[in-house]
């Protein structure tokens, strides 16, 4: 085991308070401790960011540029050992933990290119001899709360953005899955970057991560994570006014028309509910599909829900699934189902908790005569479970859809480009998929509607999310 430490105005900081282990999902071996930073711990990180941020902010941001891109390249000498501490702490794959350390490293230098492109505007004024200025500007310190389920990426989506545009940040992990973070704060560390520029605390989220979102000293509090945590982030935040943007949870619906290529649809949201056993935001939860389809489709997509292989991926490291992330996940998957089931749905795979001697394993699991008023296609799941509803047509797929809490990703699959067109209209969704499910690109822009958020991250778009608007009247005869 280490002794992580929290790091703070570019110091590792002893701290004798209390400590969090970290477990691993698939074995339930401890894996290591990290520190819990109370709320003094919390001020003193905010204020070394808040000393750091004018000189920071003064740099040409192609300096800035140029520590991101030597963290993006750090981050690659060290890929297998980070991969596997992300497949440790939070069980997915090796394969898909590799990807999400790659896509880290592409993500921090996409958005160092950005330096270069970061524009105000010369406004023309009614006024003579008079020129308006729109400048943008850093909004000062920003706090990036993450969730678990993309640990790593989340820490780039936050600090990338936020630097390149001239703020600093302190960061707070899920106490699920810190010792990714513990790690990247040493690669920070060792690129020399300004101290108190990039900062992390360990801690939970009612101690450090309500310390972080209620402090007045905060110029933006960027979370991701439940919309019950989002909420309770907005009240705190609503006490000084502060800046949020949040990227909640998802429900997405995935709706297969009677002209879709049926193999590919059963593929593609069979490997978006399998991926990172189905702990994703934007990965089909719900499916609606036609009915003169509907027996079709399901025997294809249950053939391949039924052919994931699942177990600790480590040990067993061909398998497309690992566990789910801790017992409470592994509980609520359970228990929805269990619900469905009472309410009428029918399991035609799965539906129990695997037999396996350790590790939080859900089967894979699909679910027939599932309707609207179920909680099971209302609520998140977060686990390898698929819910269908059989519709007539794209229209009431559509109203299904939209008529949800959550309004994240959606997807669809026909053939049909007339019918992609208007669900693409009609769809009130931050992101919509055609004959294909999630990633998103990060030159995209992924952000929510209704209780999946508030702004948004990724490209230009998410870039100016970090950034305020100034504007100066310049008389000049
Ligand atoms: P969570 O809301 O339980 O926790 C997220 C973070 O918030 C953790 O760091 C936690 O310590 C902290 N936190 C908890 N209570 C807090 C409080 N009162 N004040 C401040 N911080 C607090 O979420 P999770 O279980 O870690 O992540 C899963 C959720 O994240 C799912 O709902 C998923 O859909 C969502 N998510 C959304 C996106 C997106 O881009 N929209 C991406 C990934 C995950």
């Amino acid at each position: 085991m280490t002794t992580h430490m929290n790091y703070i105005d570019g110091h590792f900081a002893p701290s004798s308070g209390p400590r969090i282990e970290v477990y691993n999902p698939a074995t339930h071996a401890l894996l290591d401790t990290v520190p819990e930073a109370d709320a003094d711990t919390v001020e003193r990180a905010i204020a070394a960011a808040r000393r750091a941020q004018p000189a920071w902010a003064r740099l040409p941001a192609i300096q800035r540029a140029g520590w991101l891109r030597r963290i993006a390249s750090a981050l690659r000498d060290i890929r297998e050992d980070m991969a596997r501490t992300l497949t440790l702490e939070q069980g997915k794959t090796l394969g898909l933990a590799r990807v999400e350390v790659d896509f880290t490293a592409d993500y921090l230098d996409y958005m160092a290119e950005w330096a270069r492109r970061i524009e105000g505007e010369v406004l023309s004024s009614d006024r003579p001899g008079e020129s308006i200025f729109l400048l943008r500007k850093p909004v000062g310190v920003v706090a990036g709360i993450l969730p678990w389920n993309f640990p790593l990426f989340l820490i780039a989506r936050k600090m990338a953005p936020a630097l390149v545009t001239g703020n600093t940040i302190v960061i707070k992990p899920s106490e699920e899955t810190p010792l990714n973070a513990f790690m990247f704060a040493h690669l920070v560390h060792g690129s020399d970057l300004p101290r108190g520029v990039f900062n992390l605390v360990g801690g939970r989220g009612s101690t450090t991560g309500s310390a972080l979102s209620g402090s007045d000293a905060i110029d933006m509090v960027s979370f991701t994570g439940s919309v019950a945590t989002g909420t309770r982030i907005m009240q705190a935040a609503a006490a000084n006014l502060t800046r949020v943007n949040l990227e909640l949870g998802g429900k997405a619906p995935a709706i297969v028309l009677a002209d879709a290529d049926l193999d590919l649809a059963a593929s593609a949201i069979t490997a978006s509910r399998v991926i990172n056993t189905g702990q994703v935001c934007n990965c089909a939860e719900r499916v609606y599909v036609q009915r003169s389809a509907a027996d079709e489709f399901i025997t294809r997509l249950t053939a391949r829900m039924a052919a994931t292989r699942y177990g600790d991926p480590v040990a067993e490291p061909d398998v497309d699934m690992g566990p789910l992330v801790n017992k409470a996940g592994l509980d609520k998957v359970a228990a929805m189902v269990e619900q469905a089931r009472k309410d009428g749905a029918q399991v035609v795979l799965g539906g129990r908790v695997a037999d396996r001697a350790s590790g939080f394993h859900y089967e894979p699991t699909v679910l027939i005569n599932c309707r609207a008023d179920m909680d099971i296609m209302r609520n998140e799941i977060f686990g390898p479970v698929l819910p269908i509803q059989l519709v007539d047509d794209l229209d009431e797929a559509v109203s299904l859809a939209n008529a949800s809490d959550y309004g994240l990703t959606s997807s669809l699959y026909t053939r049909d480009l007339a019918a992609a067109m208007r669900a693409i209209r009609d769809l009130q969704f931050g992101e919509t998929y055609i004959n294909r499910e999630n990633f998103e690109a990060m030159q995209g822009f992924h952000a929510g509607r209704r209780k999946s958020g508030i702004g948004g991250a990724d490209g230009k778009h998410g870039l100016y999310e970090y950034t305020e608007t100034h504007v100066a009247y310049i008389q000049h005869g």
